[in-house]
């Protein structure tokens, strides 16, 4: 954690489980500099400080099996006893990678999960232990303060609208391309939470293109998500020795190291494996990021993950790699090519709605973090 934590101080949790909920990460929030975010409708012009981040370092816990609810609860308890053991707490957010459906109240329901006006339910995937879990009323239980949850992308969305890339924004749209690709939507001061919103990884965006794991052809993530570019490019190297040399050596020596921003670096490079992966890729994010901006006229369009990073790094500081020329911002990149797909008299205008995420990976804490007060000041 940051400073030491004065036990005077009114604190906010902001959590976020992942990777199968293998992986937690958890943040104490000033809550009064979360209000002051607030009150001020998340704009940089009316926070008097000035400050774009207050410091909050993470604790970070990592689990060779997914946590169960019960134990995630615990582990955050742990946390908290280790952390901030005389805090006043103020609320707790929690962003997790899970689909949350809200329930109708269930009149016959056990009297330790009482029936809340709200009743959201989580599922992740198929684990056993994750099936239709009342979260927000197992949290409240266990915490005995207001709690909120939600997605990943929902929680990076509304940790940039708050603090990042989209602050001050009354509408934004948040596309994450990293192991999936998933949208989230803020509209009016509110995420729009439903169960399926934003799940766009199974898009078909092309007719033809390699099988999906759901059994489909041609979908976005399969096409675009950066882990099946690495799984994709490092599949074609058995016939391409010219570029298997070269993701060899930008991925120092272990293929199995390499990742997006290096296919990215290679496609600006010239390397033909790599500028056919990267750009179908690119097309098929461009049309999509279009899509949004047409449809929902949103003020910002924000991409995260690890693509966003890839800009500008020479990588010839690694031993035995190769002088490759600077690679072009891929940020950039896809703006350009918004505005060259858009109408013409609304290319400048669409094209500049792109952002790049600036909280990096640590966003979905953020956004938990803000997830409690958003909940109220609705
Ligand atoms: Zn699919």
């Amino acid at each position: 954690m940051a400073a030491p934590v004065d036990a005077n101080q009114s604190l906010t949790v902001g959590a976020a489980l992942m990777y199968r909920a293998t992986r937690l990460e958890v943040a104490l929030f000033p809550t009064a500099d979360l209000a002051q975010y607030a009150s001020s409708g998340g704009s940089g012009a009316a926070n008097p400080s000035g400050n774009t981040r207050f410091t909050v370092r993470p604790v970070i816990r990592e689990f060779t099996a997914p946590l169960t609810p019960s134990a995630a609860l615990d582990a955050i308890t742990a946390i908290l006893a280790e952390h901030a053991p005389r805090a006043t707490l103020a609320g707790i957010g929690l962003a997790l990678d899970a689909t949350i459906e809200q329930r109708a109240p269930d009149p016959s329901a056990a009297p330790e999960h009482p029936a809340a006006p709200e009743h959201p339910v989580v599922t992740m995937g198929k684990l056993a232990s994750w099936q239709a879990v009342p979260l927000v009323a197992l949290l409240r239980e266990r915490f005995g303060v207001p709690a909120a949850i939600a997605t990943l992308p929902e929680a990076l969305l509304l940790g940039e609208v708050w603090f990042g890339a989209a602050r001050g924004a009354r509408s934004a749209v948040l596309v994450d391309v990293g192991r999936t690709v998933a949208a989230a939507i803020y509209e009016q001061g509110r995420l729009v939470q439903r169960p399926f919103v934003g799940q766009i990884g199974h898009l078909p965006v092309a007719a033809t293109g390699p099988r999906c794991a759901c059994g489909g052809v041609g979908h976005l993530e399969v096409i675009a998500s950066a882990q099946a570019l690495v799984r994709r490019c490092i599949g074609a190297l058995v016939e391409a020795p010219a570029t298997e040399a070269l993701a060899r050596q930008l991925a120092g020596g272990r293929l199995e190291a390499l990742r997006v921003a290096q296919i990215w670096q290679m496609a600006c490079a010239g390397d033909p494996v790599a500028t056919a992966l990267m750009g179908a890729a690119n097309d098929a994010l461009a049309f999509v990021a279009l899509f949004l901006l047409m449809t929902l006229d949103a003020e910002y369009l924000v991409f995260s993950g690890p693509l966003i990073h890839a800009s500008t790094a020479r990588p010839s500081h690694l031993e035995g790699a190769p002088d490759l020329p600077a690679a072009a911002n891929w940020i950039q990149a896809i703006r350009d090519e918004v505005g060259q797909l858009a109408p013409p008299q609304r290319s400048a205008d669409l094209a500049r709605r792109i952002v790049s995420a600036t909280l990096h990976q640590r966003g979905a804490i953020w956004g938990a973090a803000a997830l409690p007060g958003m909940a109220r000041s609705s």
